[in-house]
Order: C-alpha cells, then sequence, then structure tokens
C-alpha cells in the first residue's frame, strides 16, 4: 500500500540543481523508504544542461514566461509541452513533493520579474507546477520547504494515505461502507458538513450505480480533504472518542488528567499525538471495537510520525 508521489529531483535523488548541487530534506529521506518516488527534473527533461545558468519568470501583463536571461532563450513552449506529456503518460499517483520557489516546480511563492529584471511578484507558480495544479484534485500536492512544519506534513501525510485507501478500495459496495466507517472521525475533524454528505452518498438511498456513487464520493472526499482540520475539531473527535470511556471505565484522575492535556493541546503545548496515544491505549485495553480501525488515531504509518518542526510554513494557505 505505499503511495506513489511525484517529487522534483533534486530533493534528496540527485544533484540536478541550476548550479549541480542537491537539496537535502530530511522529511523526504526518511519517506524514501515508505514511498514509491517518481523522480523527475523538468529543467533537464526539457534539454537543460547541469549546471546551467538560472532560468526564471517574466511577466509582462498577463503573460507569463519561463525565460533565461543570459541567453535570451524562452522555455515556455518546451516546458508546457513536457509537462503535459509527462503528466499523461504517469501511472495513477496519489502526490507530489515539488521544489519550493523553483521557476518550473515551485507550487506556490516564486519570484517573477519584469523584462527589465525587476521583481513583480513573490507569489507565482512554476511552469511545471502549473500544470500539476490543473490535474484533478484528488491528489496530495505539497512544497517540501512546507514539509519541515509539523501540523502541514500532518496534513499531507494524511491526505496522502487516506487517498490512497480510497484507490485501493475494492470496487464494492461494502469496501466503501467499511472505508467511510474507518474514516468517521478523522472526516468529522476535517468537515463535518461534508462527512454528512459523504455519508448520505454511500447510504444510496437513490439507487445508483456503483461507479457513480464512488465518483460522487470522490468529489466529496477531495472536498473534505481540501483543507487542515483546526486544533477545536480535533479537540471535538478526541471529547467524542473519551466518551467511550469516561463513563465506564476512567476514574476521576484519569479523567482530570486527560482533560488537561487536552487544554495543552488547545494551548499548542502538546502534540496531536499525545492524545491520541491514551486514546489508543484505552481501545487496546477496555476493546472498544468500534474505535479499533479508526484512522483519526493512526491517518498514516506510525514509522513516519515525527514531531519535528521548524514552525516555518503558513497553515492557512492550501496549495
Ligand atoms: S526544482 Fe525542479 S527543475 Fe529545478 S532542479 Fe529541481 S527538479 Fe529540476
Amino acid at each position: 500500500m505505499k503511495p506513489k508521489v511525484v517529487i522534483s529531483r533534486c530533493i534528496e535523488f540527485d544533484s540536478c540543481r541550476w548550479n549541480g548541487l542537491i537539496i537535502s530534506n530530511s522529511i523526504v529521506k526518511s519517506l524514501k523508504p515508505h514511498i514509491d518516488f517518481i523522480p523527475v527534473c523538468p529543467e533537464v527533461e526539457i534539454g537543460l544542461g547541469i549546471p546551467r545558468d538560472p532560468i526564471r519568470l517574466v511577466q509582462e501583463g498577463d503573460i507569463i514566461k519561463l525565460y533565461d536571461p543570459a541567453s535570451n532563450l524562452d522555455h515556455t513552449n518546451n516546458m508546457m509541452d513536457f509537462a503535459d506529456s509527462f503528466l499523461s503518460q504517469l501511472p495513477k499517483v496519489d502526490g507530489f513533493i515539488l521544489k519550493s520557489r523553483s521557476p518550473s516546480c515551485g507550487i506556490c511563492n516564486v519570484k517573477s520579474y519584469s523584462p527589465k529584471g525587476n521583481v513583480l511578484s513573490g507569489k507565482e507558480t512554476g511552469m511545471f507546477a502549473r500544470k500539476v495544479k490543473s490535474l484533478p484534485p484528488l491528489l496530495a500536492v505539497e512544497d517540501e520547504s512546507r514539509l519541515l512544519n509539523l501540523r502541514i506534513r500532518e496534513h499531507f501525510l494524511t491526505k496522502l494515505y487516506t487517498l490512497r485507501s480510497f484507490s485501493a478500495l475494492e470496487k464494492k459496495a461494502s469496501s466503501l461502507v467499511n472505508f467511510h466507517a474507518d474514516n468517521k472521525y478523522l472526516f468529522m475533524a476535517y468537515n463535518q458538513q461534508k462527512l454528512k454528505e459523504a455519508g448520505s452518498i454511500v447510504a444510496n438511498h437513490q439507487k445508483l450505480s456503483l461507479p457513480d456513487v464512488l465518483d460522487q464520493y470522490s468529489i466529496v472526499l477531495s472536498e473534505i480533504l481540501s483543507g487542515m482540520p483546526r486544533n477545536s475539531a480535533n479537540i471535538n473527535v478526541l471529547l467524542h472518542m473519551f466518551g467511550y470511556f469516561s463513563k465506564t471505565h476512567l476514574n476521576s484522575s484519569e479523567k482530570e488528567l486527560f482533560l488537561d492535556l487536552l487544554e495543552q493541546y488547545h494551548q499548542f503545548q502538546v502534540p496531536l499525538i499525545t492524545l491520541t496515544s491514551i486514546i489508543k491505549m484505552w481501545v487496546a485495553e477496555y476493546g472498544v471495537n468500534y474505535l479499533e480501525n479508526q484512522s483519526f488515531l493512526q491517518p498514516f504509518p506510525k514509522e513516519l510520525q515525527t514531531i519535528f518542526d521548524t514552525g516555518k510554513g503558513r497553515i492557512g494557505k492550501q496549495l
């Protein structure tokens, strides 16, 4: 069940940057055993050598080009043609990790220049990444530097592994019912309204064919996973889960300790995994079957769980 992810080749795979260097990224390094990466360097693929003169986005009015100021060459069409051909020949993938701020791969925060060389904006999208962003939405797409932020990384991995499970579903109504049930609390944290919509699609009162149900469900699934959950939504789910144990199994000290930790999570003093680990321990101890398979408690492999966080990256920004 390894997800397939396209990655900018200069991140941990090859010294193919314009200056002949490679980008080191500890998170990507740790993901390598768990993800089938498909590395690509669009600039090398369109025939630019290593090393090469740096290229940039140049903007004139509404037109934006991928331009080499040293040689006066315009690489826009070559890059667009390469992106179309590469993306159309890809096997089914679950996501992309692309190099930040690159005029080719950058998903956001790429500088654009006037024809005279003045910086016009720092918020553009690279020429290859534009094509990636125009793909259908059932993909986890991130920029490598933002993965160093804990919450952004957790959202990316959650989305990646949830989409992978959905793609791998056997095409049976019962598989979709189980998938929806196992993700109930995760989806509640992401978007309570859309959780209900997804539930009524699964109930299929209109007696649609299975392919139509799966199509409709995939649209709502992409909407559910389009933004990351707020702390308050995670707290709501944790309280729901706490309710399974608080009345029948826990003494007052245990309850108090959990609620204290919940408050610390609310104040950003402890990570979510502190709370989900306690719930997992209670699930194991008291055998609450319904919670056993809830993806909210382990949305991606535990080997990828790390609390490393540079704090960089704008959490609210959706790519
Ligand atoms: S950012 Fe993209 S185009 Fe630039 S070196 Fe890396 S993979 Fe190649």
